[in-house]
């Protein structure tokens, strides 16, 4: 059997025989989601697809006797980003309920090794199957990672991406560029430039802080009619190529940790993941708290003045 392989091509009897850890599941989950004026919907994925390819091809190269298994994409993502067609957004809890679902099957196929590419920067998003991730590791024994949101803060969180200069340069110039601005234009400008339009360099910069970014209303307003965060105009192929390389360096590195059960941890979990508002059950959990407390009273109340 080929060792590189996506399972709409085996059969059961062939998932069946696998030696189950020395075989590693990719799946990207990202979404159809607009990328301003230049560039296609489907960029995350594009990027996510190209990123575990890559990072595929360095893995085998050094561990020859891994199976490599791939299957199609989940399209749509929890996101924040407002006022434009084509964007295939759900919400938190919903993205949370897939991962767990799915990752529940694949972990009772017997696969010891699922790794997630979510190739989409939204905090919320990583965050709810991180918790998927966890909640399946506590099931069934260790088997699943999502190691994107680590990579989205790996600054916050102290891990050495080992970006080529050239990078390291331009994102101090040109940093808080979140969505279609250099980083994913020059992305894909690498992957296919022919699927980005040629007149990006005249596209205008928008200007929002790292800060800024956690106000959904004040991004939609400043992006109205663009759709862009960042500065697209400075994209160029060569960053690109050296950016693609870079994430699927990570991915492969951290897949190793994980599939070895070696210094794994740090690869687990966004930077964000402790705050408890940017968790899926967070208004729940106030709720009930609340529902609580108030049920408590209206006791107290009825025990102390009947
Ligand atoms: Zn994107």
């Amino acid at each position: 059997m080929n060792k590189m392989i996506d399972i709409l091509e085996l059969t059961w009897k062939e998932i069946e025989s696998l030696p189950k850890d020395k075989t590693i599941l990719f799946l990207t989950f990202a979404p159809i989601e607009e990328h301003s004026h230049h560039m296609p919907l489907g960029v995350d994925i594009f990027l996510g697809e190209t990123w575990r390819n890559k990072a595929l091809e360095m893995i085998s190269e050094k561990n020859p006797d891994y199976h490599l298994l791939t299957m199609p994409p989940i399209p749509f993502a929890q996101g924040s980003i407002k006022g434009f067609p084509g964007c295939l957004h759900v919400s938190q809890r919903t993205i949370y309920q897939v991962a767990y679902e799915i990752l529940d099957k694949i972990a009772n196929w017997g696969i010891k090794n699922i790794v997630i590419i979510a190739s989409h920067g939204e905090p919320k998003h990583l965050i709810a199957i991180e918790e998927a991730c966890d909640k399946i590791n506590k099931k069934h024994g260790l088997c699943a990672i999502s190691p994107m949101g680590a990579f989205f803060s790996y600054d916050e969180l102290g891990i050495d991406l080992d970006f080529p200069e050239q990078i390291k340069e331009q994102l101090k110039k040109y940093p808080n560029d979140f969505h279609a601005g250099w980083i994913e234009t020059s992305a894909m400008l690498d992957i296919d430039e022919n699927l980005v339009k040629k007149d990006f360099i005249n596209l205008p910069d928008t200007d929002v802080k790292e800060k800024e970014m956690i106000f959904p209303d004040k991004v939609n307003k400043k992006i109205a009619g663009l759709g862009h965060i960042g500065f697209p105009r400075l994209a160029t192929k060569e960053l690109g190529q050296l950016l693609n390389i870079n994430s699927a360096e990570f991915i492969s590195k951290a897949t190793l940790a994980f599939a070895t059960r070696q210094d794994y941890k740090k690869y687990q979990h966004h930077s964000l993941y402790k705050i408890p508002f940017l968790r899926t059950n967070f208004v729940r959990n106030v709720l009930r708290v609340t529902g609580l407390i108030i049920g408590l009273i209206i006791i107290y109340l009825w025990v102390r003045y009947k």
